[in-house]
């Protein structure tokens, strides 16, 4: 079998498509998408509401089926992955950051950012050096024996990057981060993001705000299910 190398793109879609069925309306949310992420880029993905953003990072986290085309990650097709394997990819390759932090609030902020390594079977000493560095760096140490409702908005945000790290995915999907913040410390998080990228991280974010996409490699637009170039002023482009 050919080893993937840092060269093989770490997404690869070809012909995506996703359809919504109830029992009078077919939604098309995806509408043959091909898309390939490189190692180390930071992409990001701006459209309207419905357009089909929240669709897309769920069929990139392995969170959503998809009906037709193919998805390979790190040049591995995951045709054919049932759903436990597909959880174990998703627990140990891809960390997610949503608008809503989504963290456990009746768990320590400690062991919301554990909880993929012990998910991945990590020992009790390792999951603690690494919560504690990963807190440390994100500066939130002072804070890992609280509960998430007793964090501000930007420090749960952080605690959920956190998370998002813990088994130190090569891939982080985020979601509006900012879209729960006030303005310091939604800036706060996209320099957080943009810090992770430049130290290596793959970083594909969605989000409707146009001003989030400044400090991406690169930009584009979905529209009706379909991925275009980003409709970007020619002095915005880099
Ligand atoms: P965005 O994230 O850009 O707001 P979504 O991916 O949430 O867009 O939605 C894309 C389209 O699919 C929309 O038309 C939406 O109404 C539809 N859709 C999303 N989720 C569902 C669902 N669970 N059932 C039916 N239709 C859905």
């Amino acid at each position: 079998m050919n080893q993937p190398t840092q060269t093989t793109p770490l997404v690869q879609l070809h012909g995506v498509s996703k359809f919504y069925r109830t029992d009078s309306v077919e939604t098309c949310a995806l509408d043959a998408i091909d898309l390939q992420i490189d190692h180390g880029e930071y992409l990001a993905i701006t459209g309207r509401s419905g357009s089909g953003k929240s669709t897309l990072l769920s069929v990139l986290g392995l969170m959503e089926p998809f009906d037709h085309g193919d998805y390979r990650f790190a040049g591995r097709s995951l045709a054919g992955l049932d759903a436990r394997a597909a959880a174990s990819l998703r627990g140990r390759q891809i960390g997610f950051v949503f608008q809503f932090f989504h963290l456990i609030g009746d768990l320590s902020v400690a062991d919301n950012i554990g909880l993929p390594m012990a998910y991945a079977g990590a020992d009790r000493a390792a999951i603690k050096k690494r919560v504690e560095w990963l807190a440390e760096r994100l500066g939130i140490g002072h804070r890992l024996g609280h509960l998430p409702g007793q964090l501000s908005g930007g420090q749960q945000q952080r605690a959920a990057i956190a998370r998002a790290l813990a088994n130190d995915p090569p891939l982080l999907l985020v979601d509006e981060p900012t879209g729960n913040l006030d303005s310091e410390s939604g800036a706060e998080v996209m320099r957080l993001l943009a810090e992770l990228h430049r130290e290596g991280r793959t970083v594909c974010l969605v989000s409707h705000d146009l001003s989030l996409l400044g400090d991406a490699s690169r930009r584009l637009e979905m529209r009706d299910g379909r991925l275009l170039p980003a409709a970007v002023a020619s002095s915005d482009r880099r």
